[in-house]
C-alpha cells in the first residue's frame, strides 16, 4: 500500500481517456444553471511536473499527451482540423501551462478546478501521506480554492456520506490505483451503496484493462450492479497497443453510469483519433457500447 505515485502516470493514454471523459461529463452538466457537486474520490497530488521527478523516469507522457499535442500540430500544419473535443482538451491542459508549451500536466482535481463555476463544489478525497500534503499545497494556490474540500479518509468507506448532495445534481469520479487488489471489491460495495442514497448521480469509473480477473471482469460487474438499479451505462475502452508480455499499461477504460446522452457521439468522433494519434501497433483499438435503462 502507499507505494503508487501518479506522478509515473501523468499525462499517459489512460490520463487523456480519463479526463477527455471527465470535461464532457462536466461541460453536460453545466448546461443547466444549477449548482453541482463534483467529488473525485481518488485525487492524487492535483497537478505534475512533466520534466523532472517523477514522471521524468517513467517518460508515460512521451507515448500520451506530448505525443497527441504534437499529432494535433502537424494536423494543423497540414491544414487538418482535428475533432473539437481532442482540441478543447488540449486547450485545456496547454492553459495550465506558460506560453501553452507543455512542461505541466493537471489531474483531475485541476481539470475540475479549472471547470467549477461560482455555484459549483468540488470534493477531493486522498489518503497517501505524501499525496495529501502536496494537493493541500497546490489546491490552496488556486483561486477556486474555497469552493474546493480536501478529505483525508478512506473514499471507499466515506463516499456514501456526500451523497446525495445538497443539490441532487453530482458528478463521481472513482479513479483508484488498484494497487489494493481488495479495490474492485470495494468499488463494487461503494457503487452499490452510491446507488442507493443518489440513483441518478452521473458516476465515471476509470479502470486499467489488464490480463487478470479482477480487470477484465470489472465491465460486466459494473453492467450487472447499473442494470439492477435500472441505470444507463457506457462503456469506453482505448488500447494504443497488445504486446503480450509487456509490463507497461497498454489500455485502459472508462465506465459511466447515467451518461449524458451526449457521450456516445463524443467519444466516437473522439476515439478513432487517439488511436491514430497514440495507436503503436495494429492491436490498437477502442471498445464503445452503451445501454439505456
Ligand atoms: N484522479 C487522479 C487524476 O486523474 O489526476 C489520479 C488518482 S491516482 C490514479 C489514485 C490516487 O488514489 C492515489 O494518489 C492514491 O494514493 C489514492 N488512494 C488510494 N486508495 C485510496 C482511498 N481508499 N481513498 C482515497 N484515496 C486513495
Amino acid at each position: 500500500m502507499f507505494s503508487y505515485r501518479h506522478a509515473f502516470h501523468a499525462g499517459s493514454h489512460a490520463d487523456i481517456l480519463k479526463h477527455l471523459t471527465l470535461i464532457h461529463l462536466v461541460e453536460y452538466l453545466q448546461e443547466k444553471p444549477g449548482a453541482l457537486t463534483i467529488v473525485d474520490t481518488h485525487a492524487g497530488a492535483g497537478i505534475y511536473s512533466l520534466l523532472d521527478g517523477f514522471a521524468s523516469v517513467s517518460k508515460e507522457a512521451d507515448g500520451g499527451i506530448f505525443r497527441l499535442a504534437k499529432f494535433v500540430e502537424s494536423c494543423s500544419a497540414d491544414g487538418i482540423s482535428v475533432v473539437k473535443s481532442i482540441q478543447d482538451y488540449l486547450n485545456l491542459i496547454q492553459a495550465e501551462n506558460v506560453d501553452g508549451e507543455i512542461a505541466i500536466y493537471p489531474g483531475s482535481p485541476f481539470i475540475l478546478a479549472h471547470l467549477l463555476r461560482p455555484q459549483d463544489r468540488l470534493k477531493l478525497f486522498e489518503l497517501h501521506p505524501k499525496e495529501i500534503d502536496i494537493l493541500r499545497h497546490n489546491i490552496s494556490q488556486l483561486k477556486q480554492a474555497k469552493q474546493i474540500d480536501i478529505y483525508a479518509v478512506d473514499s471507499f468507506a466515506r463516499l456514501k456520506g456526500l451523497l446525495p448532495p445538497p443539490s441532487r445534481r453530482g458528478l463521481v469520479l472513482i479513479d483508484p490505483s488498484y494497487e489494493d487488489k481488495q479495490d474492485y471489491r470495494y468499488l463494487e460495495t461503494a457503487m452499490e451503496e452510491a446507488l442507493q442514497r443518489f440513483a441518478t448521480g452521473c458516476y465515471a469509473i476509470w479502470y486499467p484493462a489488464l490480463s487478470r480477473r479482477e480487470s477484465t471482469a470489472l465491465p460486466d460487474r459494473m453492467k450487472k450492479i447499473a442494470v439492477n438499479h435500472k441505470r444507463s451505462w457506457l462503456h469506453a475502452e482505448l488500447r494504443v497497443e497488445n504486446a503480450p508480455g509487456e509490463k507497461r499499461l497498454q489500455a485502459s477504460g472508462m465506465f459511466i453510469i447515467n451518461p449524458p446522452w451526449t457521450l456516445k457521439k463524443y467519444l466516437g468522433e473522439a476515439l478513432p483519433v487517439l488511436i491514430k494519434a497514440l495507436g503503436n501497433d495494429s492491436g490498437a483499438k477502442f471498445i464503445l457500447k452503451s445501454f439505456e435503462a
